[in-house]
């Protein structure tokens, strides 16, 4: 046990949190960032001077607490989600983290269960035991797969009342398809579990890919949830927001606190949506690198996942370790999420691309 661990277990800490770890990854200082499937492209200097011009005018009533409604995003969150959505269907929160934890207040909490099916999004777990949820594991086939029947199966079987499902999936990148979804919904009935459908890298699905989104209609317990970031390249900015039922976003303002989402943070996503369209325009080229990586790293001889993020997730490697080592060295993160055999990577600029697939063919040439 690690000196600082045994000095946390000295203090009165609840019992379900002793022994856990806090989530992070590294955060080192290299040229080449490609851990944690930020957006790599940065802002366009046009929305920079948008938000700056938006943030100032809020700078001016920071005396008074922010709306605590956030009516305007609201409103310009269904704009951009479209499908019919209205404000009434929009909550958001300081990252998508918290509108999960919120929906984990809400409807989880001591003698409930959350349910989802690893390898997936390793806060899931994290939020359950910081809201005193219980968490249960479902499986997937040895691809990484999810099918209709397997999922529904074992949703019936656990009876949960949650169920976390992320498509396209931390980490391994594969989109589920909407059957999965429809049919954990169904199989979900019997214990009323709510359905998250965790789409926080939903803007960089292959053309053509449905988003749960269009499930929404007539499903009270189904919510989609979304960040500004990845795609909008906004993750300092903390800002994820939910589209669900209306009397889910009722649900969630029971357990929020007051003024959540600060003035600063509203402005700064208020001008980015209205700005939406130029800062999705390197969505685009994110999805050509993530293709190129997938396309190269086969070429090389590895097993790059099928992605629809802005990652990829791979295996092949002989020694792993040694590859994260080396990428390091040339001044490259990658992550490393502890599936035996394992990397991912997130989809860098062209240059930055580039220099990962050098790097990497090197390694892979000097017998590593
Ligand atoms: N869901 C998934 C699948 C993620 O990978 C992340 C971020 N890594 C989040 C949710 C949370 O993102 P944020 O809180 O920045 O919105």
């Amino acid at each position: 046990m690690t000196e600082q661990l045994a000095r946390l277990n000295r203090l009165p800490l609840r019992d379900d949190l002793r022994g856990l770890t806090p989530y992070g990854a590294p955060q080192l200082d290299v040229p080449i960032l490609l851990n944690v499937n930020e957006n790599t492209h940065g802002l366009p200097k046009s929305v920079r001077e948008a938000i700056a011009i938006s943030v100032e005018r809020a700078v001016a009533g920071l005396n008074r607490y922010p709306d605590r409604e956030f009516t305007e995003l609201r409103d310009r969150l269904a704009a951009y989600l479209g499908h019919g959505l209205t404000s009434e269907n929009i909550w958001a929160g300081n990252g998508s983290n918290e509108v999960l934890q919120q929906i984990l207040q809400a409807f989880g909490g001591p003698g409930r269960t959350a349910m989802s099916f690893p390898p997936t999004y390793s806060m899931y777990p994290l939020l359950a035991s910081g809201t005193g949820t219980r968490y249960v594991t479902g499986r997937r086939s040895d691809d990484f797969g999810l099918t209709a029947e397997s999922a529904a199966e074992q949703v019936r079987a656990e009876a949960p009342n949650i169920v976390f499902l992320c498509t396209p999936n931390n980490p391994t990148g594969t989109a589920l398809s909407l059957d999965v979804v429809e049919a954990v919904y169904e199989a979900g009935a019997a214990s009323e579990a709510i359905v998250i459908v965790d789409e926080a890298y939903g803007e960089f699905f292959h053309a053509g890919t449905p988003s749960a989104l269009e499930l929404l209609p007539g499903r009270e317990r189904l919510i989609v949830s979304r960040t500004m970031s990845k795609a909008f390249a906004l993750a300092g900015a903390r800002i994820g927001y939910m589209a669900a039922a209306p009397e889910v976003t009722d649900a969630l303002r029971l357990v929020r606190l007051p003024y959540h989402l600060s003035a600063i943070t509203q402005a700064t996503a208020n001008a980015a949506l209205e700005h939406a369209d130029a800062l999705l325009a390197n969505v685009e080229d994110i999805k050509v690198q993530r293709d190129r990586i997938v396309s190269e790293l086969q070429d090389l001889g590895l097993k790059p996942a099928p992605s629809d993020a802005n990652f990829v997730f791979f295996g092949g490697m002989e020694d792993p370790r040694a590859v994260w080592e080396g990428l390091l060295e040339a001044g490259v993160l990658v992550r490393d999420v502890g599936i035996p055999g394992h990397l991912r990577v997130t989809a860098g600029t062209e240059p930055e691309t580039s220099a990962f697939l050098a790097r990497l063919r090197e390694l892979l040439a000097a017998g590593i």
